[in-house]
């Protein structure tokens, strides 16, 4: 916007980056203008790869609920014990158990200038209370992405992967399930974020750095 030759800034990002830092009366409007990003996907979609570019870019924090699942498993947490089976099994791990992970997650960086949720939500309750959250806070979530990859390409790259990690659940009976479970199931969580005007599609097939250019274009346009 250019007013009597003077640019005024538009986007969150650019007044965020103009805020002083540090003092009371900025830290609601630190947290108003947070930039927190759902960035949604079947597994092997390049969610992972993606976030890793993005808080790198933005200075985010990356929250990967798998991620955290799996730290929790292999340091066998008393929380590692009561999943591990069930993502071993490609089962979706119960709302109540996600989601007080994932609020504890939140608030150890109270000091983030915004999250990439990677993985979170996968069902709508989830999402009602991401944004319930959020809302407490303050904040809110900026945008959701989803990455769109078909089937046989997923399949391909999470046996890939399974050589690499050896993850149990990517094995390939698992990783199947996996895969129909989100095209059948959690893929029900966009229409909730579309209704709100916040969904954006991409392909999610390509180099890597242009899916990446296209995603930092959306969030640009935030
Ligand atoms: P991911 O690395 O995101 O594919 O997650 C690995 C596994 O962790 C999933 O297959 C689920 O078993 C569990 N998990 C991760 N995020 C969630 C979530 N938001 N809700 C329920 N289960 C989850």
């Amino acid at each position: 916007m250019r007013r009597f030759g003077v640019r005024i800034p538009t986007s969150a990002q650019t007044l965020r980056a103009l805020l002083p830092t540090g003092g009371k009366a900025f830290s609601l409007l630190k947290t108003t203008l947070m930039l927190n990003l759902v960035l949604f996907g079947p597994p092997g979609a390049g969610k992972g790869t993606q976030s890793e570019k993005l808080i790198n870019k933005y200075q985010l924090v990356h929250i990967s609920t798998g991620d955290l699942f799996r730290a929790h498993i292999k340091n066998q947490t008393a929380l590692g014990k009561r999943v591990s089976q069930l993502i071993a099994d490609g089962e979706l791990v119960p709302d109540k158990i996600t989601i007080d992970m994932l609020e504890e997650e939140i608030d150890k960086n109270p000091e983030a200038k915004g999250f990439v949720f990677d993985g979170f939500p996968r069902t709508i309750p989830q999402a009602v209370e991401l944004d319930k959250f959020l809302e407490e806070k303050g904040s809110k979530i900026a945008g959701v992405i989803a990455l769109d990859v078909d089937k046989d390409e997923l399949v391909k790259r999470v046996a890939l992967r399974q050589k690499e990690t050896g993850r149990l659940d990517d094995q390939a009976e698992k990783s199947q399930k996996r895969i129909d479970e989100y095209f059948n199931k959690i893929i029900l969580v966009l229409p909730y974020y579309d209704e709100q005007k916040k969904l954006t599609k991409i392909n999610g097939i390509g180099e890597i750095e242009e899916i990446f250019g296209n995603l930092c274009s959306v969030i640009d346009s935030y």
